[in-house]
């Protein structure tokens, strides 16, 4: 049975991630020489992204074969088996940020632009289940770049497992990729729903509050928290709405809505320089894009499909 589909943009990846097959490096050897293996090139974190064929139908993420970005990948090159698609072919992602100007010299010349994915998303030009499997790619390889080292002893570690494991060969520590959590959370008293802004929002627009999760803290605590530190609101209960991968680098957003106990608030003025309690009508005319004065975040970011929930009564 499928799961039913989350709302938010980087989740509902398609694909079979096959993790029995990682460690399996015969299989995985012969799928790499596999002409009908795809590979997405990733350039300092940005996949290679096809132009639109038709004007305003969409791009679509360029998936080669292993011959065309192995010449630009250089030795050691970082390299993640994604995992199975619908078709049964075998997906990769490699690191080719080694190559000068992929986009103007080699064998990708003319292809297409290695792109930003928040800004992909933003615009729409990538279909949901591409953006998510660019989301695991663009998480994967850049949690490789930035963990190069043993923690424990400081040696250079090497990547195993397909990419979903670096060990150090002098302590023989393992290191796994990692995910941290975020809770973005609104809060609600009755018909009203709390919402805040901060200086680098743009001119007029307020969201939901976020902030990481801390260890020895469960989910309903750090929604508690966050809420208190930053507008001193004080929570009854909280429950889970969704949850978004959101590779930048490696958080997963964990939406909430807490009740609040009371709408008294008082605004911290070091994480939010504003906020205020919103009726449902007034979100209700902010998600049809006829706020009064204000706005809220588009549908990439799940902090919309929270007012969405509450404007509909969730
Ligand atoms: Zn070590």
């Amino acid at each position: 049975m499928a799961l039913s589909p989350n709302p938010n943009i980087f989740a509902n990846n398609p694909i079979d991630r096959a993790g029995h097959l990682r460690g399996n490096p015969e299989w995985l050897a012969e799928k790499r020489k596999d002409p009908s293996s795809l590979f997405v090139p990733l350039w300092n974190l940005n996949p290679l992204v096809l132009p639109e064929e038709v004007p305003s139908q969409g791009k679509d993420v360029g998936w080669v074969p292993a011959a065309a970005v192995e010449p630009l990948a250089g030795p050691g090159a970082i390299e993640v088996f994604l995992g199975i698609n619908r078709r049964g072919k075998a997906l990769f992602a490699i690191d080719i940020s080694a190559a000068r100007n992929p986009e103007a010299e080699g064998p990708l010349k003319g292809f297409g632009a290695f792109e930003e994915i928040r800004g992909l998303a933003m615009k729409g030009e990538i279909t949901a289940s591409e953006l998510a499997i660019l989301a695991q790619a663009k998480a994967m390889i850049d949690w490789h770049l930035r963990h190069g080292f043993c923690s424990a002893c400081g040696a250079k570690t090497e990547l195993a497992e397909a990419g979903y494991k670096r060990t150090c060969p002098s302590c023989h520590a393992e290191h796994f990729p990692r995910t941290d959590p975020v809770v973005i959370m609104m809060a609600t008293h009755g018909d009203k729903a709390f919402l805040g802004r901060q200086k680098i929002f743009p001119k007029g627009m307020y969201s939901a509050l976020a902030g990481f999760m801390e260890p020895g803290e469960s989910i309903e605590e750090a929604v508690a928290r966050e809420l208190d530190e930053e507008a001193k609101i004080a929570v009854k209960s909280v429950r889970y709405h969704s949850t978004q991968p959101w590779p930048f680098p490696s958080s997963l957003m964990i939406g909430c809505i807490a009740e609040a106990e009371s709408e008294d608030f008082e605004i911290d003025g070091v994480e939010l320089s504003g906020g205020k309690w919103f009726t449902r009508d007034e979100l209700a005319a902010a998600l049809r894009g006829e706020g009064q004065g204000f706005f809220v975040p588009p549908p990439f970011a799940i902090a919309h499909h929270l007012v969405k929930a509450f404007v509909e009564g969730w």
